[in-house]
């Protein structure tokens, strides 16, 4: 015959059943893993939004005109769609001036070309 574990008191005072999990536990877990989900994407979104407004406005303020039409630029377009990939995302050879009118046409653009594999 099996011994039987004796229940075990946890920290919050209740008598759990051996091998069990808490009620308290598991909030807390669900509650851990949903502050980490919010967080993560937030957190680095906030660093990478800083580091790419700095170097979007030195980069307007070497070009300052737009690629396509010469007027005064106010985006920074990516020529090559980086889709989340740091490399491109940051690759100042891949970065175009562009005025809001043309960064429009640009994203227009990006959201008609085929998928590429
Ligand atoms: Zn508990
Ligand atoms: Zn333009």
């Amino acid at each position: 015959m099996k011994p039987v574990a004796p229940p075990r008191l946890c920290a919050c005072g209740k008598i759990v059943a051996s091998g069990e999990r808490c009620q308290c536990q598991i909030i807390n877990d669900r509650a851990r893993k949903a502050r980490h989900d919010r967080r993560r994407p937030s957190a680095r979104q906030r660093g990478y939004n800083h580091e790419w407004r700095k170097a979007r406005q030195e980069f307007l303020k070497h070009n300052p005109r737009c690629a396509m039409c010469g007027q005064l630029a106010n985006t920074v377009d990516h020529i090559i769609p980086h889709k989340g990939e740091d490399r491109l995302f940051w690759d100042k050879a891949n970065w175009q001036a562009l005025c809001a009118h043309h960064h429009n046409s640009a994203k227009q653009r990006e959201e008609h070309r085929p998928v590429q594999s």
